[in-house]
């Protein structure tokens, strides 16, 4: 069982299926500082940035020789190569986020996740599905943001992606957005009030009514 206060979350899901907007929904219902702080783990890639993207927020874009230099340092918490890019989340930010009892979001793949859950079984992994894979193409000629040829090849990776959906503890369906986003709150919020997450932040109090 974990020691650690904070709660590490993955979401995954095919993409245009709505984790990004669904994590970006999250953070401005739980701000990241205060009683119950929540963040979003900016990865590595060596994707070009998309339009509007900004370098640091979205993505620490970096060219494929960063990444290899980082990978051999082993800066990396899980990596792996989707859609032809290196993708990856920082080891140090991480567990340097955990032990501030902040509770952290990845978006990755089913590649990483299955890493990050050999590495600390206790994290929340969360699927996303679309309605249908009418929906998910429309979704993703919709945001606008990639051309014919990188949807083509995002629609053609969907069915492999979504098809490891039964290896996430909950799976969502993300057809009315705000029906899903009170879903996952919800998922959040009884994460933290686990037991061994409660014993760890009520110590005292525990410690007094036990006494
Ligand atoms: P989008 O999901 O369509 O917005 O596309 P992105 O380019 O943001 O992400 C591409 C894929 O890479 C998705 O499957 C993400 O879940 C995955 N991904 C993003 N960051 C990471 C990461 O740090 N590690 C791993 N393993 N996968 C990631
Ligand atoms: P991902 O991060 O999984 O690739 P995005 O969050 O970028 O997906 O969502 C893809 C597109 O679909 C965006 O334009 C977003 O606004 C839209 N979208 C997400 N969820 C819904 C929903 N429930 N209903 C309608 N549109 C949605
Ligand atoms: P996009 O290029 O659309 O931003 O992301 C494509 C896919 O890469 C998404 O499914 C996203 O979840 C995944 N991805 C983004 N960052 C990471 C990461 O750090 N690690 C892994 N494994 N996948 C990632």
């Amino acid at each position: 069982m974990s020691t650690l206060l904070g709660n590490l979350f993955i979401l995954a899901a095919p993409s245009g299926a709505g984790k990004s907007s669904l994590i970006k929904a999250l953070l401005a219902k739980t701000p990241p500082t205060g009683a119950n702080p929540l963040q979003v783990s900016v990865s590595h890639t060596t994707r070009k940035p998309r339009p509007g993207e900004v370098n640091g927020e979205h993505y620490h874009f970096v060219s494929h020789a960063e990444f290899e230099a980082l990978i051999a340092q082993n800066a990396f918490f899980e990596y792996a190569e989707v859609f032809g890019n290196y993708y990856g989340t920082s080891r140090i930010t991480i567990e340097e986020t955990l032990h501030q009892g902040i509770d952290v979001f990845l978006d990755i793949d089913w590649q990483g996740a299955r890493q990050v859950k050999k590495l600390m079984p206790d994290t929340c992994g969360v699927f996303i599905l679309p309605p249908s894979v009418e929906t998910l193409r429309q979704r993703l000629e919709g945001r606008g943001q990639d051309d014919e040829s990188v949807i083509a090849k995002r629609m053609a990776e969907a069915v492999s992606e979504m098809s490891h959906y039964n290896e996430f503890d909950y799976v969502l369906i993300n057809d009315d957005f705000d029906t899903t986003l009170a879903e996952l709150n919800n998922i959040v919020q009884a994460q933290r009030l686990r037991t061994h997450k409660q014993q760890l932040r009520h110590d005292a109090l525990v410690k007094a009514l036990l006494a």
